[in-house]
């Protein structure tokens, strides 16, 4: 009984102990947690973390904690000396010109400023590496400013380097940078309003500073732009490498030492060839095929094949919901040189939707057709040709076009009967009405394609039919 009393105070006594150094040890953590998070508070310095898609890379983290002058900066380091001097010495100068620019404009110290710089790894490879920065200031006036800015480093050599370094020399890589950047952005509404356009793409190395060299494509980035709906997202044409087959140095050319160390996700807008001038005759015959409703998998890809054999091209008014199952007829109709149009999403009479609705219909048809394409279409055809003022407003300055000629294919779905009607009302600067979901239509348009050429019609796009009647100084014709 009394060994049975002894062992129960020691057990007593073991539990209080225990229970003490709990009670110790939570009291020590719970300090030196709030020890830490005060420091973290007053800190302003480096933070170190490994990059989490290449573990040779770390990232640096400067952030000053304070509203007004206050900034956050993420760089990378690589561990080669050389390369690491010229970002820190890129960071700390666009954090000196910030802090310079606060202090000139005698921003008042009440109002906050912002300084943001992230970074991508666009590509790591044997060869090179390009670190792509975006950065973010805000010192005051209406609108923060957007910007970035590439480095391009030539591993082997360690050095920094320009586009001009990647082509051999004397060779004409600038004009053809011109003319694709030229062609390419102007497939943007908002690009192709901007009257700097053709200043941005003008054959300069300046206008080609922000660049990167991929696997088998040289991707060009351009700065955002301030439009009517403030700044633009940073814009990136990827052109691939075989468009400069003779003229580009081989160790940038080589598959082998160009490789990504990581999968990198394949870019969206890639030019695989340089821009044909348009070779339309402003003077000769043009008529604008136009299909409506597509695309569709069998009708749709007889036009393009009728389209491709005589050297001529159509638009497609496109419907939002049905772009995603045929992403690939879309690549092709833009590869083809062929303008991709808006026709809505599911095909409503826009003029009887809300605005939000009417937005809808516009507007996620647009992202879809970029998603599949990196295209943009300029043009949007109303179902029904159905549109009024308020519709309007919706279409962010996108054209509308309606058409002149319409042989009610949908209805007549007779082959003969379709041509005969085309044909008969054919002119010059007419605009074709027809459906690319019909078998007879498709057949009709084949035909269609074969006669017109015989009498000597060039079959352009849209676009191009509004540039010939700009030339020609008409106006184009709405529907009638
Ligand atoms: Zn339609």
């Amino acid at each position: 009984m009394k060994m049975k009393m002894n062992q129960l105070k020691r057990i007593k006594f073991k539990r209080v102990f225990t229970l003490l150094v709990c009670i110790f040890v939570l009291v020590l953590s719970i300090r030196y947690v709030i020890s830490e998070r005060a420091q973290a508070t007053v800190k302003k310095e480096t933070e170190i973390f490994t990059d989490a898609k290449y573990p040779t890379v770390e990232m640096q983290t400067l952030i000053k904690d304070q509203t007004h002058g206050g900034y956050s900066v993420n760089y990378p380091t690589l561990q080669i000396k050389e390369i690491d001097q010229t970002l820190k010495a890129y960071v700390n100068e666009e954090i000196a010109n910030y802090q310079q620019a606060i202090a000139q404009k005698k921003i008042p110290k009440e109002t906050s400023t912002e300084l943001t710089i992230t970074y991508d790894i666009t590509h790591y490879s044997e060869q090179t590496i390009t670190i792509l920065f975006n950065e973010y200031q805000f010192t005051g006036g209406k609108l923060g400013e957007p910007s970035i800015q590439t480095f391009t480093f030539d591993l082997p050599s360690q050095r920094l380097i320009s586009l001009q370094d990647i082509f051999y020399e004397n060779s004409d890589y600038l004009n053809s940078l011109s003319m694709i950047a030229f062609t390419e952005l102007k497939k943007s509404k908002k690009l192709a309003e901007s009257e700097t356009l053709k200043a941005k793409t003008e054959p300069k190395l300046e206008n080609f500073s922000q660049f990167s060299i991929l696997g088998d494509t040289i991707v060009l980035y351009f700065q955002p732009f301030l439009g009517s709906n403030g700044y633009s997202k940073t814009q990136s044409i990827a052109i691939k490498k075989a468009v400069f087959d003779s003229i580009l140095k081989d160790s940038y050319k080589n598959t082998k030492t160009n490789k990504n160390k990581i999968e990198e996700a394949p870019p969206i807008h890639i030019v695989t060839e340089l821009p044909k001038p348009s070779g339309i005759d402003p003077t000769k015959k043009v008529i604008a095929l136009t299909f409506d409703d597509g695309p569709s998998k069998e009708p749709t890809t007889l036009i393009l094949d009728a389209l491709k054999d005589s050297d001529s091209h159509a638009t497609f008014f496109v419907l939002g919901s049905r772009v995603q199952y045929y992403p690939e007829i879309i690549q092709r109709m833009l590869e083809e040189g062929n303008e991709v149009g808006n026709h809505s999403w599911d095909h409503p009479q826009l003029t009887r939707l809300t605005e939000e609705q009417v937005k809808h219909q516009v507007w996620d048809t647009q992202a879809i057709i970029k998603k599949v394409s990196g295209y943009e279409p300029v043009h949007i055809r109303p179902p029904y040709g159905a549109i009024d003022d308020s519709v309007r407003q919706c279409l962010g300055g996108m054209g509308v076009s309606l058409w002149s000629i319409d042989p009610e294919d949908w209805k007549l779905r007779n082959k003969d009967q379709i041509v005969q009607l085309v044909l008969s009302k054919v002119a010059d600067g007419k605009i074709i009405l027809m459906h690319d979901i019909y078998a007879t239509s498709a057949e009709a348009a084949v035909e269609i394609i074969k006669q017109l050429k015989a009498q000597d019609y060039q079959l352009v796009t849209i676009s191009e039919l509004e540039e010939v009647k700009k030339q020609r100084q008409e106006a184009i014709p709405s529907k009638g």
